[in-house]
């Protein structure tokens, strides 16, 4: 298959062209959300941008299959493995089970991606349902000799590795090392950037999920699912592994350090990053400022496909920020695109040629490290060319695949008709008609004044009886 697609890939730090393992067929995995809290407008900013690589890789021919968790354990507050517990924390906070909590949140999650036309990807499992396999996995680690056991907790032993810290470069490395001097240190590690497969001496007495396993009762470590969850359904290789930049360190790190000394090979060849949505403060968070949500942004009488579009006009390798003066630009500019295409008839036949090229560029701009905004820019483009109707809606269909934003589907026309409006307008035309041929003046007014109050007017011209909209 012809390679159409490059984007930036975080392991090594280029834009690359993107070539999958299996001719034609793209595994690609993401990580899911936590499952404590509803997800804010930052944490949809990733998955619409993941949504449309998939979407792009879609449409540029190849069969996607998507893999997302959801974490409903082991994800503590600080990345770094010390913190409390984000789903008990969720639990305590609304006096609910945790796996009460995982419920709401997750169909809420799903909820919102819909509402945003993000697609459910092909397989979605929570944590909690590949313990055995974490288990495996952790005592193959033992094993082979890059685990070990310390205060009843297994730590993953980053020593053993040539190189820990795959996506940094070196000064970054120090940096990394520094800044983990500040951290709650765990005095159990041999080493600081050592990271929990399984707590078993758990700090929290009342960890309300627990599991036997050879190394006694406990849960597992938040990293430790993505690999395992991923190997499930795609085995021992896949192509494109997605996340937030916040993902990279330590998560994305620790997910490469556990999986590669697991199966002794690399595993993932393309490292996929979104930058984060920021508030006026900094990186949006669900403890600080106002809890942007999609919920709050639909109260504010925003279409969510508003906030699409909001992220589809900045590069997803740049930090963006929220306000709602973009967001009202952005909602009067998506009215009136909205409009310019519900102007649009089918009609004339599909210029093919025209439609091959406008496709050509919309895909060179989107396999161009995601430019969606560019993407955009080409839609407006084609609103303005000459070619008919019919080619122009069949364009915008199409980009939509990708763009989804309801371009085609969404609102009318305001001058549009509803062809049962029309046909009962047009009946009582006729009634009113044959009123006045028989001389019956007051059922013909009455007529009139019974559309009147539907809010149609009747005009009588030359060219016969005309209607419109009050
Ligand atoms: P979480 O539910 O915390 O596990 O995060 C879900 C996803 O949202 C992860 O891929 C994070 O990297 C991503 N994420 C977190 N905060 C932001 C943000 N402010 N902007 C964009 N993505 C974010
Ligand atoms: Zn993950």
């Amino acid at each position: 298959m012809e390679n159409r697609i490059k984007f930036y890939n975080t392991l090594t730090r280029t834009v690359e062209n993107f070539i999958p393992n299996e001719d034609g067929k793209v595994k690609m995995y993401t990580c899911g959300p936590t499952v404590y809290h509803f997800a804010h407008i930052g944490n949809l900013r990733s998955y619409i941008m993941e949504d449309v690589l998939e979407k792009t890789l879609r449409y540029a021919g190849y069969d996607v299959k998507r893999v997302m968790n959801i974490t409903d354990v082991g994800h503590l507050s600080s990345d770094a493995d010390t913190g409390e517990d984000k789903m008990l924390k969720g639990a305590k906070r609304e006096h609910k089970t945790v796996m009460e909590i995982a419920k709401f949140y997750t169909d809420a999650f799903f909820s919102d991606c819909e509402k945003l036309n993000i697609k459910r990807p092909d397989v979605i499992e929570p944590a909690t349902n590949c313990i055995d396999e974490f288990i495996h996995m952790i005592e193959a680690l033992l094993e082979k000799g890059y685990a070990y056991i310390a205060g009843d907790n297994v730590y993953f032993d980053t020593s053993k590795l040539k190189d820990y810290y795959v996506f940094s470069s070196q000064s970054e490395k120090e940096l990394m090392v520094g800044v983990r001097d500040d951290v709650d240190e765990d005095t159990n590690k041999k080493n600081k950037s050592d990271f929990v497969l399984w707590f078993t001496k758990s700090k929290f007495d009342n960890q309300e999920l627990k599991w036997d396993s050879p190394w006694g009762v406990g849960y597992p470590g938040w990293h430790i699912e993505c690999s395992c969850i991923s190997m499930k359904h795609f085995g021992d290789s896949m192509d494109i592994h997605c996340g937030g930049v916040d993902n990279i360190f330590p998560h994305h790190t620790n997910e490469i350090a556990q999986s590669e000394a697991y199966i002794g090979h690399k595993w993932c060849n393309y490292w996929f990053h979104v930058h984060h949505l920021n508030d006026k403060t900094g990186k949006m968070s669900k403890s600080k400022g106002e809890f942007l949500t999609v919920s709050l942004l639909e109260e504010k009488g925003y279409d969510p496909m508003v906030y699409r579009m909001f992220c589809l006009q900045s590069h997803y390798r740049k930090p963006l920020e929220f306000s709602y003066e973009v967001m009202d630009n952005v909602q009067a500019a998506y009215e009136k695109l909205l409009k310019s295409v519900a102007k649009l008839k089918e009609e004339g036949d599909l210029d093919q040629a025209k439609f091959d090229l406008y496709k050509e560029k919309f895909l060179d701009a989107l396999g161009n490290d995601l430019n969606t905004s560019m993407g955009i820019t080409i839609l407006y483009e084609l609103l303005k060319d000459d070619m008919n109707d019919k080619t122009k809606l069949e364009l915008i269909k199409s980009f939509d695949e990708v763009l989804s934003l309801n371009l085609t589907g969404g609102q009318k026309d305001e001058n549009s008709v509803d062809p049962e409006l029309e046909n009962y307008v047009l009946a009582k035309i006729a009634e009113r008609a044959n009123a006045k041929k028989e001389k019956n003046f007051a059922k013909a007014d009455e007529i009139r004044n019974e559309l009147l109050e539907k809010g149609i007017i009747l005009e009588d011209t030359r060219e016969g009886v005309k209607w419109k909209k009050a």
